[in-house]
C-alpha cells in the first residue's frame, strides 16, 4: 500500500476487509495495488499474493487480449460502471477454475496517479440457482407437455366415449321409437282389420251361401258369378295382409329383398290377371306393348306389390267404363311403368300427403282402404334405389309413375 498512508490504510483495511466482495485495486500498468481477503479466497490466493500481479491472472485467457485497452479507456472516463453488459464475466482461480463473477469498476485519482477499484462477487451460487431454475423450467414445461398430451389423450377417449354412449342411446331411442309404432301399427291393424274385413268378408260369405243355392247345371253361370266375387274379394283381403306384412318388416328393419333375373312380362301379366277380377263393368286394362324381351334385375315381389296397389287403385278410384293405360319404358339402365287412369284424381290441396301412412284424400273416403298402400311402395322402392311420382288431377285422373333401375348391384 503505496500509495496510501498508514491510517487511511488501516480505515481501508477495516472497511474492505468487512464487506463480502471482492475488492481488487489496479494500477495504469493494471499491477494490482491492493486486493482484500475476500477478493483473495475469491480468486484462490493467499494474503497479499496478488500484490504486484498483473490483473490478467485474474482474467480467463479467452478474455485477455480486449481487456488491457478497455481498462485503458476506461481509466480515462474515470466514472464507475458495470462490467460485462450482459455477457456473463467469469474470474480465473489461481489453480486455473473458473467461476462466474459480477463486477463493477470504479476509477479513482491519488495524488496524480490513476487507480481503478473492481468490485468482484463470485456469483456460481446464483449462476447455479439459474441453471437449477432454467433445469426446472424445462423439467416442468416437459412435465406439462406430458400431462397436456395424457389430458388430451383422456379427453379424446371421453369424447369417443360420449359418441359410443350417444349412439347407444340414439339405438335405444331408436328402437324404442319403433317399438312404439309397431304397438301403434298393431292397435291401428286391428281396428283396420274389423273395419276393411268385414265387408269383403260378409260379401264372400253372401256368395258362397248364394252360391251354394245355385244346384242346377243351367245355373252354371250365377255359380261362376259369385265365385268370382269371393276370388276378387279373398285377393283384395290378401293385398291388405300383404300390405300389412311390408309395414312390419320396414318398420321392424327386417325387410330384406332378393334380387333375381325375370323377363318383365311375367310380373305384368301375373298383376294384370289378378287385377282383372276386380275389374268394375266396361274397365279395361291396356296391356303395355313391346316388353315381351326386356328382362330386369330387381326384387320380383316388390315390383309385384308396387304395381299391384298402383293397378288396384287405378281400378279402385276410377269410375265404370274407363281405361287404365299400363305404359313401360325402357331406360339406359332403368325401367319406368306409369299407370294411367281416368278417374276421380286427388284434390291438389291433399296431394303432399299422399304418401304419408294412412292417409287417404277426401274425395276417397267412400271406397275400401287403408291407406298404406303408397306408403310402403314408396319405401320398398327408395330402399331398392327406385321411386314413385304421380301427376294427378281432381275429376279427370292420375298417373303414377315408378322407376327402378334394372342393373341393381345391391345384394
Ligand atoms: P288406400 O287406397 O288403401 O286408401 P293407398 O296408400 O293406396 O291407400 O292410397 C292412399 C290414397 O291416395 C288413397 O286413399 C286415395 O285418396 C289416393 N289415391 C291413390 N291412388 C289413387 C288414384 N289412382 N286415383 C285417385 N286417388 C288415389
Amino acid at each position: 500500500m503505496k500509495v496510501f498512508d498508514q491510517k487511511k490504510d488501516n480505515v481501508f483495511k477495516i472497511l474492505s476487509e468487512s464487506i463480502s466482495e471482492g475488492i481488487v485495486i489496479v494500477n495504469e500498468k493494471q499491477e494490482v495495488v491492493t486486493s482484500n481477503e475476500a477478493a483473495e479466497r475469491m480468486f484462490g490466493y493467499g494474503s497479499h499474493e496478488l500484490l504486484g500481479e498483473k490483473l490478467d491472472v485474474l482474467i480467463p485467457k479467452e478474455y485477455r487480449s480486449s481487456h488491457p485497452k478497455q481498462v485503458e479507456a476506461f481509466m480515462d472516463k474515470s466514472d464507475p460502471r458495470q462490467m460485462g453488459h450482459g455477457r456473463d464475466l467469469y474470474g480465473l482461480r489461481k489453480d486455473g477454475t473458473t467461476f462466474p463473477v459480477e463486477a463493477g469498476l470504479n476509477p479513482f485519482e491519488v495524488y496524480g496517479n490513476k487507480y481503478v477499484m473492481a468490485l468482484v462477487t463470485d456469483i456460481s451460487i446464483r449462476k447455479n440457482q439459474e441453471l437449477e431454475i432454467i433445469e426446472l423450467n424445462v423439467s416442468l414445461e416437459h412435465k406439462i407437455e406430458e400431462r397436456t398430451k395424457e389430458l388430451q389423450k383422456t379427453i379424446k377417449e371421453l369424447k369417443e366415449e360420449v359418441t359410443k354412449r350417444k349412439q347407444a342411446e340414439h339405438k335405444m331411442k331408436e328402437s324404442l321409437r319403433k317399438e312404439r309404432e309397431l304397438n301403434e301399427l298393431k292397435t291401428k291393424f286391428l281396428s283396420l282389420v274389423s273395419h276393411e274385413f268385414k265387408t269383403p268378408l260378409s260379401g264372400i260369405l253372401t256368395s258362397a251361401t248364394l252360391a251354394g243355392k245355385y244346384t242346377e247345371t243351367d245355373q252354371q253361370d250365377k255359380r261362376e258369378k259369385h265365385l268370382k266375387t269371393i276370388q276378387s274379394k279373398v285377393k283384395y283381403l290378401n293385398n291388405i295382409l300383404n300390405d300389412f306384412l311390408s309395414i312390419e318388416r320396414l318398420e321392424s328393419g327386417k325387410a330384406t329383398y332378393k334380387f333375381e333375373i325375370f323377363p318383365l312380362s311375367k310380373v305384368v301379366n301375373e298383376v294384370i290377371y289378378n287385377a282383372n277380377m276386380l275389374l268394375k263393368d266396361g274397365q279395361k286394362i291396356k296391356y303395355p306393348s313391346n316388353i315381351d324381351e326386356i328382362t330386369v334385375n330387381f326384387d320380383e315381389k316388390i315390383l309385384e306389390l308396387s304395381l299391384t296397389n298402383l293397378i288396384n287403385n287405378a281400378i279402385k278410384y276410377s269410375p265404370e267404363y274407363t281405361t287404365i293405360d299400363v305404359v313401360v319404358v325402357q331406360k339406359q339402365s332403368a325401367i319406368e311403368i306409369k299407370i294411367i287412369d281416368e278417374g276421380m284424381g286427388i284434390p291438389k290441396s291433399e296431394q303432399k300427403f299422399i304418401f304419408n301412412r294412412y292417409f287417404r284424400a277426401e274425395n276417397a273416403l267412400l271406397d275400401q282402404g287403408t291407406g298404406i298402400g303408397l306408403n310402403i311402395v314408396k319405401s320398398h322402392l327408395e330402399n331398392l334405389s327406385g321411386k314413385i311420382t304421380f301427376e294427378s288431377e281432381e275429376g279427370k285422373g292420375s298417373t303414377f309413375t315408378i322407376i327402378f333401375p334394372t342393373n341393381n348391384n345391391l345384394s
